[in-house]
Parts: structure tokens; C-alpha cells; sequence
């Protein structure tokens, strides 16, 4: 029988990064991928500085993305533009690059660096009692030492490994298309903070620009399960509503598709298990505060394969803990944070001070980059630490008084 390092359940950008780091250590890994080469994936396309310095740990070659500099925040009649910072850790830029291209790019650089990747084969987990040893596909079992789910929000593979979402916890759902425009070579990501519904119920979440440099702009908008009326939010009207406020401004063409949701997943109740761990949207990584979830994905694809050098046998614990380290109280605070917005007047009150001055701005730009975590120095950091502390402490009212869905 066929045996493998690992087995890598999701060929997109979490599961290409463990390909990538595995197969550069000179592990042997497949990548089992349901769709063919080149499939799409609903998505902004924002690669936040966070995610620049992901692909270029990876060694991938950026020349191919849009270029960005920077975010530009509206809310109101208050609108900033804000470089991305310079921090020590994050390069001072981001890029746009359309999934399509992107995950194409990466899938093709894992092979590469001689990782085995094989499309339209759709896999789920094989187990021996508790433990996983591999993966069964319709051409029978693969052995392997670690499998790494990476099969983005939901699904199959994660329901039979119980890595499925916390029912108490928020999470988002957001769509996408793509319009032609003059300012698709824009430097600028803008999002729009100050949503309402067609019932002028504010949403918490945004609406945004991500001009792609290729003719085009990503346009679409996000919104968390915290806010009144979630079940009914209608996408598509939003989506069509938010097209038809900046079409003048952006000289925006019709959309270039019909605009396509996808889920927004921000928790799990497990992430790891005997012979498994879990990355990216299957882990749940995904920022609350913003929707983006592509460097935390690559992130998360590294430390797996990391651990897994260090010592397969403790591989997936060690996993555990090394990402719940960087990420567990960060992504707390932000679901914490969800469900405060999702309170309308606290929403309000919250945007005039996201955007109002400077200083506050710059820890709004901080967050919406992904640039803070649970060892970011700095006012951010502080700032994020001090919310935590004050967001515990409200947070039973806060999930108690939630909005009625
Ligand atoms: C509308 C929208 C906008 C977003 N905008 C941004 C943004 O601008 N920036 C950002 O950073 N993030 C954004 N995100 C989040 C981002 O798209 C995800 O965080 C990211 O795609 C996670 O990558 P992943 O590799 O974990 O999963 P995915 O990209 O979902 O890849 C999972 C792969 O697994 C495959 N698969 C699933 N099940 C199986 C199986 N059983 N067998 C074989 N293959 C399987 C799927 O075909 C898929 O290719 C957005 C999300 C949405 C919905």
C-alpha cells in the first residue's frame, strides 16, 4: 500500500504552503484536490502585508500580484488613507491577487518543489480506532504519518473529524464579482465600514474595493452572524446596493459575474487528533475583525509541516499548541469584538471612533492588516491586549443581550 509523510486534504492556499515547506524538506507529500487545475475560490484577493511575508518565506514570486500600498477606510462622511506601517516583522505593503492566478501560482510551485498533487480526486479521512492513517479516495487508501485537512470552511472531511464550527461562536458570510474600472491599477484597498441593509439596519462588516491591476476590481461585501436579521440579510441586494454607491465614484462597469457568497468560518471545536491537524478555514482561522483568512491559512500550512519535522510523533499536539499560541486570544478578542457590533448603536459609536483620529485609525489599519497578534509590540498590541481584558468582562451581556436573529 501507498505510504506517504503526509496527505494533504484542500489544495488551496493552506494546504499548497504545508506542500511547499513539506516538499522543500524533502518530505513526501500528496495533495488530494477535488477541483481541476485552476479552480476559483469566492475571495476578495487582499493579501494583507501579513500574507506578503507568508508567500515570501515560501519563496513565491510576487511580480505577478497588484501592488498595494495601503487601505483607505470609510465611514460616513469620514473617509482616511492610510499607508500600511512599517513594522519589523511585516513588509509595508500588501497585493491583490485573484485566487484563480494565486492558487494556480502556488499549487504549481508545490509540485515544483516535488510534492504530489492530484486534481479531481475528492478525499476524506481513513481511520484505524481514533487514530487517522492516512486518506481513502473513490482509488482506495493512502497511507500517511500526518494528514493535514485543509479543505477550506466546512465539509465532509472536517464533519468526520468533528472539526466543524462551535455553534456558540459568530462567524461571516460574504460575497463577491469582479467590475471593470479605470483605478484598477489603484495602490489603495478601500472598504467601506458604515453598511446598512435595505432596512437602513446597520450591518456590522464592509463593503469592499480590491482593485486587481488587470482591468478589473474585486468588489463585494461581508457580514458577520452577530448582526439583527442575519438569516434574512439578502447578499445580493447588499452587494448590488454597495455596487450602485461607488459605481460613479469608480466608474465601475457591470459585474463581470454573478456575485458568488462563501462562509466566513472563525471557530472549531477541533483542530487536531491523533495523526491529524487542521489548517487554515478548517481551523477556523480566519480574522472576525476582517474577514481575511489567506495568511493565516499559509501560516498555519508551515507550522504544521514544522512541527511535523521537529517530531512526527507529537507533530499534532505540538501543533496545537504552537498555533493557539499565535493565534487564540487574538482571534478571540475578535469574536468577542463581533458580537459588540453586532449591537447597532455600539456599531455606530464604534465606527466614529474607528475612524475619527488618527491614532485610532492606525489601530483599525493595524487590525484590518492582520498585523496584530498575541506578540505584536506597540500601541496596537496594547491597545488589542486592553480590549481583550474589557471584552471579557462584557462579554456574557454581550452574548446574552445579542441580537435577536
Ligand atoms: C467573499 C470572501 C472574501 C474573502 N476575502 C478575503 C481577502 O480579501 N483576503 C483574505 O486573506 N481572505 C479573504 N477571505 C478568506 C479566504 O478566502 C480564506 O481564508 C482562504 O481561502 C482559506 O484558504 P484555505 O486553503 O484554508 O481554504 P480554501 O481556499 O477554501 O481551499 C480549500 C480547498 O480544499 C478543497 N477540498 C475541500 N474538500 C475536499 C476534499 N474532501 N477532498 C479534496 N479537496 C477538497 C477545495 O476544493 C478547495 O480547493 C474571503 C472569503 C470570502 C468568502
Amino acid at each position: 500500500m501507498e505510504h506517504v509523510d503526509l496527505a494533504v486534504i484542500g489544495g488551496g492556499p493552506a494546504g499548497a504552503a504545508a506542500a511547499i515547506r513539506g516538499a522543500h524538506a524533502g518530505l513526501r507529500v500528496v495533495v488530494f484536490e477535488r477541483a481541476a487545475h485552476g479552480r476559483d475560490k469566492v475571495c476578495g484577493d487582499g493579501l494583507t502585508p501579513r500574507a506578503v511575508a507568508a508567500l515570501e518565506e515560501l519563496k513565491i514570486d510576487l511580480t505577478a500580484a497588484h501592488r498595494i500600498d495601503g487601505l483607505r477606510m470609510i465611514a460616513g462622511r469620514q473617509r482616511r488613507e492610510l499607508d500600511w506601517p512599517a513594522t519589523g516583522r511585516f513588509p509595508a505593503h500588501g497585493a491583490v491577487w485573484p485566487r484563480r492566478r494565486l492558487d494556480a501560482h502556488l499549487i504549481d510551485a508545490a509540485a515544483a518543489a516535488g510534492a504530489e498533487i492530484r486534481f479531481g480526486v475528492d478525499a476524506l479521512p481513513e481511520f484505524e480506532g481514533d487514530r487517522v492513517v492516512g486518506v481513502r479516495t473513490e482509488h482506495g487508501v493512502v497511507r500517511a504519518t500526518m494528514t493535514v485537512l485543509a479543505a477550506g470552511a466546512q465539509g465532509e472531511a472536517a464533519r468526520m473529524l468533528g472539526a466543524v464550527r462551535d455553534p456558540r461562536e459568530p462567524f461571516g458570510l460574504a460575497i463577491r464579482s469582479y467590475a471593470e474600472t479605470p483605478r484598477h491599477t489603484d495602490r489603495l484597498l478601500e472598504a467601506c465600514l458604515a453598511l446598512r441593509d435595505e432596512h437602513g439596519t446597520p450591518v456590522p462588516g464592509y463593503g469592499w474595493l480590491f482593485p486587481a491591476g488587470d482591468g478589473t476590481v474585486n468588489i463585494g461585501v461581508g457580514a458577520l452572524s452577530t448582526m439583527k436579521g442575519f438569516k434574512k440579510l439578502n447578499l445580493n441586494t447588499l452587494v448590488e446596493s454597495y455596487a450602485a454607491m461607488v459605481r460613479a465614484e469608480w466608474d465601475l462597469g457591470p459585474m463581470l459575474e454573478r456575485p458568488r457568497a462563501w462562509r466566513l468560518p472563525m471557530s472549531v471545536l477541533r483542530r487536531h487528533g491523533p495523526g491529524w491537524v487542521a489548517v487554515g478555514d478548517a481551523a477556523g482561522l480566519v480574522n472576525p475583525m476582517n474577514g481575511e483568512g489567506i495568511d493565516y491559512g499559509l501560516e498555519s500550512g508551515m507550522l504544521a509541516v514544522d512541527q511535523f519535522l521537529t517530531d512526527p510523533a507529537t507533530a499534532s499536539t505540538s501543533y496545537d499548541v504552537a498555533v493557539g499560541e499565535r493565534f487564540d486570544a487574538f482571534l478571540r478578542t475578535g469574536r468577542r469584538f463581533s458580537f459588540l457590533i453586532g449591537h447597532p448603536l455600539l456599531l455606530r459609536t464604534g465606527l466614529r471612533v474607528a475612524v475619527g483620529t488618527q491614532a485610532a485609525a492606525d489601530i483599525t489599519l493595524a487590525v484590518m492588516g492582520n498585523l496584530v497578534d498575541n506578540e505584536t509590540p506597540g500601541a496596537a498590541g496594547r491597545v488589542m491586549r486592553l480590549a481583550d481584558r474589557a471584552l471579557a468582562v462584557a462579554d456574557p451581556v454581550l452574548r446574552r443581550t445579542r441580537a435577536a436573529a
